[in-house]
């Protein structure tokens, strides 16, 4: 006669397989680890509202931002497996574990990849009153302010201090780092002139360039983006091979019943199908990843690659940067 532990757990498991046949049944939270308003949050934004279409229900954005990025991808690893809370997340997730002495998650072991979303290359722009019109102005302020100039980025690991990092690292001239929990509040300190520069997505910066609101000094990719013709590659005007793609991948905590990740992941492809989030996509620059890449082998491939793409670019680039105590490049 079976014992009425293992007829318990057979219920319990047989409750668990109903639930996950039936999700989503309520509201789906999708954590954003940084500020509103900034590249991430804009995204995530986008891509919950075509993913509700899909599964019938909320995907609810919620921003827990901090400094890095650090903070949400923890939060969603302690969170119950059930589908129920979701992370988006950027390059960061593959710079972080390379960056901080002790983080607190493991990307590669901590969660279920659902998959990848988009990508998008990031801009180097200015305050709008900094005098120096162009790239070759803008390297000779920075000399001649040596250490002083500000540069506003959303703390360690995020795809702004990494970009900056490189920058810092190609032109060999230090500048004040200031972080943010996001580029949302930093975009509005450089637009009230409070900082010197940034870089930053075009997801993000595409609107303030195209209204002429900030100064714009080159794009990180390596061939000028068609929805900025008019603005050189950073790589043409002399910092060669100098490119920063960022990525955004989408994650749930670690044992996720199948029919609830597959759920996730069928309405992630039809999203990155869906014309109109490619057309949203395609006005702030960003380009949503084929469907055959929204899928968790493809998110856990690529992280894997980015984490040994970056992990040796970084640590030649902290020779040069000067980072706190809690960071090492390992
Ligand atoms: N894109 C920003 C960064 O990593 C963060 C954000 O989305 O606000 O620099």
């Amino acid at each position: 006669m079976p014992s009425l532990r293992i007829l318990a757990l057979g219920g319990a498991f047989v409750a668990l397989s109903a639930a996950a046949q039936q999700y989503p049944a309520k509201s789906i939270t999708m954590l954003v680890p940084y500020a509103a308003a900034g590249p991430t949050d804009t995204v995530g934004r986008l891509v919950a509202r075509s993913m509700s279409r899909s599964l019938g229900q909320t995907v609810a954005v919620e921003n827990k931002p901090s400094v890095g990025g650090i903070l949400a991808p923890e939060q969603v690893k302690n969170s119950k497996p059930d589908g129920y809370t979701i992370l988006i997340h950027h390059v960061g997730m593959a710079t972080a574990p390379t960056l901080y002495r002790q983080l607190r998650f493991d990307p590669l072991t901590d969660f279920d990849y659902i998959g990848l979303i988009n990508d998008a290359p990031m801009t180097l722009i200015a305050r709008p009153g900094l005098p120096a019109k162009d790239l070759k102005e803008f390297l000779a302020y920075v000399k001649a302010h040596k250490g002083k100039v500000t540069y506003a980025n959303a703390g360690i690991g995020a795809a702004s201090h990494l970009c900056g990092m490189l920058f810092m690292s190609a032109i060999k001239t230090d500048f004040i780092t200031v972080p943010y929990k996001g580029t949302g509040p930093a975009m509005k300190d450089l637009l009230a002139g409070q900082v010197d520069f940034m870089c930053d997505q075009v997801t993000n910066t595409t609107a303030q360039i195209k209204g002429g609101k900030v100064k714009v000094y080159g794009v990180t990719s390596l061939t000028r983006m068609p929805s900025l013709p008019d603005i050189p590659t950073l790589n043409e005007q002399g910092l060669k091979g100098f490119e920063v793609g960022i990525w955004h991948g989408l994650y749930g905590p670690k044992g996720m019943p199948r029919p609830v990740l597959d759920r996730l992941v069928a309405a992630l492809q039809a999203s990155v199908k869906d014309e109109e989030l490619k057309k949203q996509f395609a006005e702030v620059g960003a380009s949503a990843y084929p469907a055959d890449k929204a899928t968790p082998a493809a998110l856990q491939a690529h992280l894997k690659a980015e984490i040994d793409r970056w992990g040796p670019l970084i640590k030649k680039a902290c020779a040069y940067t000067d980072l706190p105590e809690v960071i090492s490049c390992r």
